[in-house]
């Protein structure tokens, strides 16, 4: 079958590998009719996910139809339509128990080597470099689905395939970013979302659903902005205004209640010129991690707030204003997503006809060919790129 493997920093290729096949009772084969780029996939893309291999299968938001069961599934059957987590949860564990998929401490075969690391083993996710358990992803024909007895969720008639791909990654994201945010109706919040990528958009979105009074969304990328816009946020440019100057002048000297960072560790400075430039080199030679985002939103939060931060960190970053977040009593919140736990809820939503996530898809190919060349017009942020979708089998 043909797949978009990752080959080395910035060099994402299409290949052909071997089909995958039913390597235990609880698994399922998808043949992938829908599959997204996520801004996850560019930090790995760009070299700053350690524990990559040369010839790795690459994605993380996939769905497709089941064509293998193994014998010990009895949820699907060939032929239902699935949308698969990029988390993989065995269902059975504390953490799964609890509801924190992200945290299953069974899923990860390469846990042991993961908790010399971070301490303790974390979930296995598809596509997301060894020390994750090296699952092949499904930017690809096929992809197996290990504890496919748990996870996806089968999709109800009348949904097509953009409408519900999302399910998989990016709108739990978002919606979990939120709901960290402690948005209720009553309590009439303003939320600063830094980053109207399809991380940032989805959690706009979010934030109105669960009743966020105002919502001010920071990038710089027009069409990014515009689309945050028409989901009904006030919106910051960085390259033209100073963020917090912006900020504290739109919420009347009281800051935001709470701040979305979704921007993870490729940020582009914002603020100074020292910034701009110090970014600008940072991303070209080296693959440093720059919080140029997180610190922006530590500093943008009112004091006793909230910090939600969906967007994604490798390793140790420095420098980060702990200091600024110590001193102001705020509450950090993060964490892969514990996309499980959302799947049901959302579906409802979407069948509700409360958001239909498609609003973010620019770009749509049959032919995963053309993988390397959508990878980069995502991540240099071009040809008016906000999301691209395959459709493997057309
Ligand atoms: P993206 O790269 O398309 O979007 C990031 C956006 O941030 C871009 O539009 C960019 O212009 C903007 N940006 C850069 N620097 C900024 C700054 N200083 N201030 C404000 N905006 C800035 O990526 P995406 O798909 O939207 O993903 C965003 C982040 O979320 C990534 O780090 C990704 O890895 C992460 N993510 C996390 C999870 C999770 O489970 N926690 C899941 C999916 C994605
Ligand atoms: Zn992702
Ligand atoms: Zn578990």
């Amino acid at each position: 079958m043909k797949a978009l493997t990752w080959q080395s920093r910035g060099n994402i290729t299409c290949e052909t590998v071997s089909d995958p096949k039913i390597e235990d009772g609880r698994d399922a084969i998808i043949k992938v009719t829908a599959c997204a780029i996520c801004g996850s996939d560019l930090h790995l893309r760009n070299g700053l996910m350690p524990t990559m291999e040369c010839g790795d299968v690459l994605g993380h938001e996939t769905m497709g139809e089941v064509v293998d069961v193994g014998r010990d599934n009895s949820k699907l059957k060939i032929g239902d339509r699935i949308v698969v987590p990029f988390t993989i949860g065995c269902g059975d564990c504390r953490q799964c128990k609890w509801g924190n998929w992200s945290c299953c401490e069974r899923t990860n075969p390469n846990g042991r080597k993961q908790a010399e690391t971070f301490g303790y083993p974390l979930s296995g996710l598809f596509g997301f470099s060894h020390i994750t358990g090296g699952f092949a992803g499904g930017q690809a024909e096929y992809m197996r689905v290990p504890y496919a007895d748990v996870g996806p969720i089968i999709v109800p008639e009348g949904l097509d395939d953009e409408q519900v791909l999302f399910l998989s990654d990016i709108f739990p994201t978002g919606y979990q970013a939120a709901e960290y945010c402690d948005i209720t109706p009553e309590a009439e919040k303003t939320i600063a979302v830094f980053g109207c990528g399809p991380v940032g958009l989805m959690a706009i979105k979010s934030c109105f659903l669960l009743g966020a009074k105002r919502v001010i969304a920071i990038d710089t990328v027009p069409e990014r902005l515009a689309l945050a816009r028409s989901s009904g946020a006030e919106t910051i440019d960085f390259a033209n205004e100073n963020i917090q100057n912006t900020l504290v002048r739109m919420t009347h000297g009281l800051g935001p209640d709470a701040v979305i960072e979704a921007v993870g560790m490729e940020a582009h400075g914002a603020d100074t010129s020292v910034q701009k430039v110090s970014s600008a080199i940072l991303s070209t030679v080296t693959t440093m991690e720059r919080p140029f985002a997180l610190n922006q939103a530590i500093l943008a939060c009112r004091p006793a707030g909230i910090v939600s931060m969906p967007g994604v960190y490798a390793g140790p970053v420095s420098p980060v204003m702990v200091g600024i977040l110590m001193n102001k009593g705020l509450t950090l919140r993060t964490g892969q997503t514990n996309v499980q736990k959302y799947l049901r809820p959302l579906m409802d939503r979407i069948q509700k006809g409360e958001i239909d996530p498609s609003f973010i898809i620019s770009h749509r190919s049959t032919n995963l060919e053309d993988g390397p060349d959508l990878y980069k017009k995502f991540n240099d942020k071009t040809d008016n790129c906000t999301k691209v979708v395959f459709k493997p089998h057309g």
